[in-house]
């Protein structure tokens, strides 16, 4: 079978100079997800636009499915390509087309047409009320609704014409690898998967670190993690996932400084170990999953005393969100299951029954003094025996 589809996008059209590289960030985006499953594609750019083209046998759902999960493209519908655009032949293979997409035909449509070819003998208007009475003609059990049709039947008449009428959603955003990458802090929870599929739906490339405190934190609870990130790795691309072993610096915290500040101090050492890594990997910024006042952890003071430690830019995409917001999108990215296993995290481990929720960066950093003694030395550790997982979908 010989199938195309035609993809479309919608902000890289807007980008001036720059389109070129944006659509071709995305060419070879799509290729790179095609090749991941059976068949053979062509993915070529014409006029604006990019056509997919399958040879020989391939799994439609599959096709659709991977090329859904590409950032920057909005839609995705099958075309039929006709070479011979004469009348004729445009009105057999647009009916040949309806024939082909719907297999019942009692529904409401219009014709769209579009013409790039001024020379076309019709006139776009013209193209629409002749097709739509020749499909009539073909399809008795069809009608016409100008106003509210259920099905739109799209006639394009450029070098080639071409037909389409059913469209998928795609991803949206902007092609990976257009915008740098940033370090994602990623946990097992609901909110950072998102936070990262947030970050890479603008273009950027994902990396991440995990704070992994065993024998506190299980294989299990690692686990999730991995699991998290290869979840959101189809739309990410692959992740390099590093593991950091977190137990000696937080019981250190945990012996030194009053309990009352633990998650603070302990969440300002995992924005340091982050930005180094971030640092050592060309990361432009981390990424957190915060969203204002969700925990004590994440009052307007406490995101202070946290971003305090940070020379990169923290991006924090859910800052605005309600809880149900940032589910609805784990539903939909298909993280949600995985999130709400009942693995423990390494932040819950030792917290304090009352953590302070209006901390003071002064009276934080003076705790922290009392770490001075070893914590260097276990920050050097923890980043020398990192382990690095590479994830990819
Ligand atoms: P999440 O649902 O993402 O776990 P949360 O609501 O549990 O978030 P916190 O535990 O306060 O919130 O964590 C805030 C952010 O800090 C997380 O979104 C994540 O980016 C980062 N973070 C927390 N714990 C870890 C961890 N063990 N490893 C890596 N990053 C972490
Ligand atoms: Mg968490």
């Amino acid at each position: 079978m010989h199938q195309a589809f035609l993809l479309k996008y919608a902000e890289i059209g807007i980008k001036g100079k720059n389109r070129y590289k944006f659509e071709n960030a995305l060419c070879e985006q799509i290729r790179h997800r095609l090749a991941k499953i059976d068949g053979e594609f062509e993915v070529v750019r014409e006029q604006g636009r990019i056509f997919v083209e399958a040879r020989g046998e391939f799994d439609f759902e599959d096709a659709v499915e991977a090329m859904s999960r590409v950032f920057g493209v909005s839609a995705i519908s099958p075309v039929d390509v006709i070479e011979d655009k004469s009348w004729d032949n445009l009105v057999k293979s647009v009916g040949d087309f309806v024939e082909k997409q719907y297999d019942e035909r009692n529904f409401t449509f219009k014709v769209k047409s579009r013409r790039s070819d001024k020379h076309y003998p019709l006139t776009s208007p013209e193209v629409c009320v002749e097709m739509g009475g020749c499909l009539l003609e073909r399809f008795p059990e069809l009608s016409v609704d100008v106003h509210h049709p259920e099905v739109f039947i799209w006639v394009e008449i450029r070098e080639k014409a071409y037909v389409y009428s059913r469209v998928y959603p795609g991803a949206c955003g902007m092609p990976l690898g257009t915008n740098g990458k940033a370090m994602l802090l990623l946990s097992g929870g609901i909110d950072s998967p998102v936070a990262g599929y947030m970050i890479a739906k603008r273009g950027v490339y994902i990396d991440a670190v995990y704070f992994h405190a065993p024998p506190y934190t299980s294989e299990r609870a690692k686990q999730k993690v991995v699991d998290l990130a290869k979840l959101i790795s189809c739309y990410t691309g692959p992740i390099r996932l590093h593991v950091v072993n977190f137990t000696d610096i937080q019981m250190y915290i945990y012996e030194e400084c009053p309990h009352e500040e633990l998650t603070i101090i302990m969440r300002r050492y995992m924005m340091r170990i982050a930005e180094d890594l971030a640092v050592k990997n060309s990361c432009l910024g981390l990424i957190t999953g915060e969203s204002i006042g969700q925990v004590a952890s994440q009052t307007m003071h406490s995101l202070m005393a946290t971003n305090d430690v940070c020379e990169l830019p923290v991006y924090r995409p859910l800052i605005g969100f309600d809880k149900q917001d940032i589910v609805d999108i784990s539903e939909k990215i298909g993280t949600y299951e995985t999130s709400i296993q009942p693995y423990e995290d390494c932040c819950t481990i030792f917290v304090a029954k009352h953590p302070v929720t209006k901390p003071n960066v002064e009276i934080i950093r003076r705790s922290e003094r009392k770490l001075e003694e070893k914590i260097d030395e276990m920050v050097k550790t923890a980043l020398d025996t990192i382990e690095i997982i590479e994830v990819d979908e």
